[in-house]
This record gives structure tokens, sequence and C-alpha cells, in this order.
């Protein structure tokens, strides 16, 4: 990397949106004009069915310092990040949402703590989350701290994918093989010197946003399940507790019957120790279902997403990143 003549890559998952598009673009192009010697703008479609992709064709037609890639459907933001870190050229990496959501007023600033405080990740935390519910806040709450609690990695509260990765954290982040792409813990995982920004989170731009309480339930399975082995190994924890509590509980029924001569009414005490191992033991084959599932999932090894059409010269099959120049549909396969 040289000293004047840098690259800055803005990767940008987008799920119908095209009333988002322009006002994204006409927000970010002065920030990054003023901020970065070069950059670039990297749409990942992630199987819009709008006219989100023939708007990015235009954008692209226009600017070549705007491309992107398209998935052949829906594949889930996750999916569209590592297609995004995996196509961006720049030295540094900042994933956004189209949404105006990440302030775009931020970046210079974190490209001054990677400039010149060689921080590798700067991510911005949000102050306040005025638009969420006070549901969704304290279940998020509920959940940072759950996750620190159990991983090795903690991820800090508040913070989403809106950061700056140095050149050498993409290439790290590219180097997991992993199918379950938890992006906040890879991040986390990745290490290097790394500092929050904190931020007021405005509401979305236009159109609503594309995650249900399903979807961020199984969001955190995915996390939590991806970063921790302890759901699985408390069972055995679990399992010598209660043992030991049967165990307990025969002696009594044993002195009681020697004591006190045998006792025919127990229907009670019997009901609720078969309904409580029963209990136990769904819930314990369900955990291992999560990760049985996740392994299997991770050993049939199919690609996170496929791609449909893109703005670059047809490079799909190949496994990293910059193995291509910038600019748009018009450059020369050289190099
Ligand atoms: N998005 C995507 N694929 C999906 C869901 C969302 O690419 O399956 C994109 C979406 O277009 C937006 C960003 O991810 O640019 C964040 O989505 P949203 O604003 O709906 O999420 P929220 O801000 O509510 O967390
Ligand atoms: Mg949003």
């Amino acid at each position: 990397m040289s000293e004047i003549s840098w690259n800055l890559s803005i990767i940008v998952p987008v799920l119908n949106e095209s009333d988002s598009l322009e006002p994204f673009i006409e927000q970010m192009l002065p920030v990054l004009i003023g901020c970065a010697p070069n950059f670039e703008i990297l749409f990942i479609d992630d199987g819009s069915t709008d006219d989100t992709l023939a708007q990015l064709k235009v954008l692209n037609r226009q600017d070549a310092r705007i491309r992107y890639v398209s998935f052949s459907r829906n594949f889930g933001k996750e999916a569209a990040l590592t297609a995004g870190l995996r196509h961006a050229t720049g030295d540094a990496v900042v994933p956004m949402d189209v949404d105006l959501q990440d302030p775009p007023e931020l970046i210079p600033e974190f490209v001054r703590l990677w400039r010149e405080e060689s921080f590798d990740m700067v991510y911005g935390v949000r102050a306040s989350r005025p638009e969420d519910s006070a549901a969704k806040r304290t279940t998020a709450k509920g959940f940072y701290h759950l996750f620190n609690r159990i991983t090795h990695s903690p991820i800090p509260g508040n913070a989403g994918d809106y950061r700056l990765m140095s050149r050498r954290v993409v290439d790290v982040l590219l180097q997991l093989p992993e199918r379950n792409r938890f992006m906040k813990g890879l991040y986390a995982w990745a290490g290097f010197k790394t500092t929050g920004v904190p931020y007021q989170r405005p509401s979305r731009h236009a159109g609503e946003s594309k995650f249900s309480f399903w979807k961020l339930w199984n969001f955190a399975l995915d996390g939590l399940v991806g970063f921790s082995t302890i759901p699985l190994r408390v069972w055995s924890y679990i399992g010598a507790g209660v043992a030991l509590l049967a165990f307990l509980y025969i002696v009594v029924l044993v002195a009681g019957v020697l004591i006190g001569g045998r006792d025919v009414p127990g229907y009670a005490s019997l009901m609720s120790v078969v309904l409580f191992f029963g209990g136990m033991q769904l819930l314990s084959i369900g955990i291992l279902g999560e990760y049985i599932a996740r392994l299997f999932i991770e050993v049939k090894g199919r690609p996170l997403y496929v791609l449909q059409e893109s703005s670059e010269p047809d490079n799909s099959h190949l496994p990293a990143a910059h193995d291509h120049v910038v600019s748009g549909h018009t450059t020369p396969e050289h190099e």
C-alpha cells in the first residue's frame, strides 16, 4: 500500500432497495471524494425482485467506481457481506446498509483512525436505537450478554456491521471456511487493534426492516452455536447434578420404606420425575440437533452463494479477493 494512493471499498448488501439506491449514492460520493484518493462502492444484490439490479447496471455504466455482483436468489445478508469482502479490492473495506442508517459522515473518522492511528478495525457503536422497540433493545442486550459470557471472542454491544477493516483483517476473514457466517462474531474472532466510534443511528430512509423476529432469533442461535460449545457441554454437568438429586431421593424413599413401612401412593412424585426427565432429554437432544444440523451444513460444503451476474469479468470461480483490477465492466482481463 503506497502512502498517497490507497483504495477504499464500500460494500453494500441490497435486497429490494430501489428507493434507497439513489439517495445513498448521492450522500456517499461527496464523503468518499473528500476522504479517499481512490474508492469503489460495491453493491451485492441479494436476489432482489424489484428493479434494484437494473438500477445498479445504470449506475455502473455512469460511474465505473460503482460496481455490483448479483446473486441468483436471496442468500441472506451474511452471505452478501462475504461476497462483498471477496470482491472488494480496497486497502480497507467498509460494509454499510443502503438505508442510510449507517451515517456516511463517520467514514472520514474511520479512515483517520485507520491511517493515522493504525487501527485495523474501527467499528461504529450505536449510541441510541430510538427506532427499535423496547423488546428488540432488551433482547439484543440479553443476547450480547449471553454471547460474551460463553464465548472467547467477546463482541461489543450495540455494534453492527458498520465498520472499517484493514486489508489484513479482510484477508483473515476470507480464510475462514465456515458456512455459518455470523459476521459480528467473525470480526471479533479476527482480533487486531480495534476501537469504536459512537454515533446516533437514524431511522431507515425508505422501506422497512428486512429482519423479522424469527430471522433475528435464528441469527442469534447461529451466533451462539457457531461460537460456543458450552450449550453442548453443559449437559454433562446438568446430568450429573440431576443424577445426584435422583440418588438422594432414592435414599430418602428407601429409608422411608424401611422406617415407615411400604408407601403405595407415589403417583405425584413418580409423575414429576418422569416428566422432568422427559423434558430434560428432549431439550438436550434438541441442542445436539442444533450442532448436528450445522455439522451437516458444513460437511456438505456448498458454496455460500451463487452469482448470477456482475459488473466484473467472470472470476467468481477464483477463491480470494483482489485478483482483478478496480473499475467497471469494460476492464480488460489482464494483470
Ligand atoms: N439485506 C440483504 N439481504 C437480506 C436482508 C437484508 O442484503 O436478506 C440488506 C438490506 O437491503 C439492507 C441491509 O441488509 O441494505 C440491512 O437491512 P435492514 O435495514 O432491513 O436491517 P435492519 O437495519 O433492520 O437491521
Ligand atoms: Mg436498516
